[in-house]
């Protein structure tokens, strides 16, 4: 490709808006443009770039024995009723209506139209099992849509559905997909890591999050230090036993806490450690309100009060709920005399805190010498706080370290979750009729892209590993206007093109210094620079990656090009 041919539209300036290293970089390289919040145009590069990690993609889907179809993006209203999800999935469905005011969603994800699709199609177990995927824009009203196409509302995903008549088959099928996700990422040339992940809305159980490893990751993954546990932190259990202490129970006091509401500022005040404290948020668990109760030291995962509860909705009681039901402001509750309407549930840390310090339900005053049985009760004891760095693996082996993590992909065991809702079933050996069983899997495609220069850059630009660079070789004449080296640089650039490789050749009237830089900023792996010594057939080849650059004859440049790339 002729550069001058190309729409590489790059910027000098780190654009004032973008956060995070690889929004900057695919602006400045011009990979992307946004057109509105979320939703961007993927110039040239950027599509070149997509479709080579979606031929890797493909690939691994077609080993995974996964045939590729195209559903619409267009869904009407009537599948996601069936399914529920019109009703539980909130505002980040986008809806809309078509002209005779029949309801619609754009496509979030796919659940339900594949559904309908094999039901209809597949109905007994001789077509089973059946996987089946397709790369295609997706959309989502994010709340935060943000650092350029990490967190898009429109973007590419591969889904894939696989339908099954045993939970053996699932198991099966699930660990051909996840073989088949750690080919993808590896191929992609990213530090990852499978984690275990909540399965959240989508229901099932068994569910794993691909984590490409990054300070900028919204996720937290808890991993063991000396083993391969590794867990979303949202989903790690707490093994963690707690020792009453020994000390006498001393006679509960009321004491005035003016102005201090937050657990640091209560425990300064008051002298205690925050191991002493008792933190209690009420939550509104469906239609229920719960009192959750955990140590001052920890924090209370909602994801744990929600399974508990097998809940669809936990949420914080706004102030104006916890008003109505404790007669109290956030920042005083606590658990003694609450009414009996109010279920109190506590981690189980907070059994052993003897001589405790919670709200009083009043505003400005706290109790001390707080314990529990004497002073409260607890309908239930459960886990429901975060793991914390130092905390015992839940695999019993190592302590739990933190690292930050960009969740690329998704595998589920959804089970019988939409089958059942859409009464996709087939029949059996027997002839009985029975709900199909199923696992989703997913790949950010675009974010994959985003996530590769997240990891792959230097102060100069993108360094993008060879299986997903644009192209293989850069080939830039220092002066254009020299016949000597443009012709050499034509001559070589037929000659690679021939022998297969990708090639872009910058023929531009461009200052050298501008095209060195534009070349270092889009990341192509390999440079090679026609300069003066092109009179005696020689040439510099440049290594992006490492900087490393020699001289080379033109004879010996071919074999240099297939040591360096590989091929
Ligand atoms: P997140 O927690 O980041 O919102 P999710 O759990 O909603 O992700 P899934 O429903 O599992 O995501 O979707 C499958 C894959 O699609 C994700 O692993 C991620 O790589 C990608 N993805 C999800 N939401 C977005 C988005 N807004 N922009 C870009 N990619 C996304
Ligand atoms: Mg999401």
């Amino acid at each position: 490709m002729k550069q001058s041919m190309m729409f590489i539209p790059t910027l000098r300036e780190v654009p004032a808006d973008a956060e995070v290293k690889s929004h900057q970089l695919m602006l400045r390289a011009g990979y992307i443009r946004q057109n509105t919040s979320g939703v961007y145009s993927y110039l040239p590069l950027a599509h070149k770039v997509l479709k080579k990690i979606e031929a890797i993609v493909r690939e691994e889907m077609h080993n995974a024995g996964a045939s590729e179809l195209l559903m619409p993006a267009l869904q009407q209203a009537e599948l996601w009723q069936e399914s529920g999800r019109w009703y539980s999935y909130g505002p980040e469905l986008m809806r809309l209506k078509d002209r005779h005011n029949r309801d619609f969603a754009l496509g979030a994800t796919h659940e339900e139209m594949i559904t309908s699709l094999v039901r209809d199609e597949v109905k007994s177990y001789k077509r089973l099992p059946l996987a089946l995927y397709q790369i295609q824009t997706k959309f989502r009203d994010e709340k935060r849509p943000r650092f350029g196409i990490l967190r898009g509302r429109e973007f590419i995903m591969k889904d894939a559905y696989s339908f099954h008549s045993s939970q053996e088959s699932l198991d099966e099928g699930y660990d051909k997909m996840f073989a088949a996700y750690q080919n993808v990422f590896a191929r992609c040339g990213l530090n990852f890591r499978a984690v275990i992940a909540d399965s959240g809305a989508m229901g099932g159980t068994d569910t794993h999050e691909f984590m490409v490893l990054s300070e900028i990751g919204e996720d937290t993954i808890a991993y063991s230090d000396t083993s391969q546990y590794a867990a979303n932190i949202e989903m790690a259990p707490v093994i963690e036993t707690y020792e009453a202490s020994t000390e006498v129970k001393q006679e509960l006091v009321k004491v005035e806490t003016p102005n201090q509401r937050t657990i640091d500022e209560v425990v300064n005040f008051l002298h205690v450690s925050k191991e002493q404290a008792i933190k209690s948020i009420l939550f509104k668990v469906d239609e229920q309100f719960v009192l959750v109760l955990v140590r001052g030291d920890h924090e209370i995962n909602d994801i744990k009060v929600k399974n508990l509860y097998g809940a669809s909705v936990v949420e914080l009681a706004t102030p104006e709920e916890t008003k109505n039901i404790l007669n109290c402001v956030p920042g005083y509750v606590g658990p003694i005399g609450v009414n009996e309407g109010v279920e109190v549930i506590a981690d189980h840390a907070v059994k052993a805190v003897v001589n405790g310090v919670c709200g009083a339900n009043e505003e400005n005053y706290h109790y001390n010498n707080v314990n529990v049985d004497r002073d409260y009760s607890v309908a239930k004891y459960a886990d429901l706080r975060f793991i914390q760095e130092g905390d015992l693996s839940p695999d019993g082996e190592g302590r739990i370290q933190f690292a930050k993590g960009i969740e690329v992909g998704h595998v589920f065991k959804l089970g019988t979750r939409y089958s059942e809702a859409m009464d996709a079933t087939y029949l059996d050996e027997n002839g009985r009729s029975q709900p199909m069983i199923m696992g989703c899997y997913g790949i950010g495609v675009s974010r994959t892209l985003a996530a590769i220069i997240e990891q792959h850059n230097d102060d100069n630009g993108i360094v993008l590993p060879e299986a997903v660079a644009p192209f293989h070789v850069h080939i830039v004449p220092v002066n254009a206007k020299n016949d000597v080296q443009r012709e050499l640089s034509e001559k070589l650039y037929s000659q690679m093109n021939n022998a297969g490789l990708e090639v872009l050749l910058d023929d531009r009237q461009e200052r050298v210094g501008v095209k060195f830089a534009d070349s270092d900023l889009i990341g192509i792996p390999v440079r090679i620079t026609v300069g003066k010594k092109a009179e005696e057939g020689i040439v510099e080849v440049k290594v992006r990656k490492s900087g490393e650059s020699f001289e080379v004859t033109t004879e010996e440049l071919s074999s240099k090009l297939d040591q360096l790339l590989g091929n």
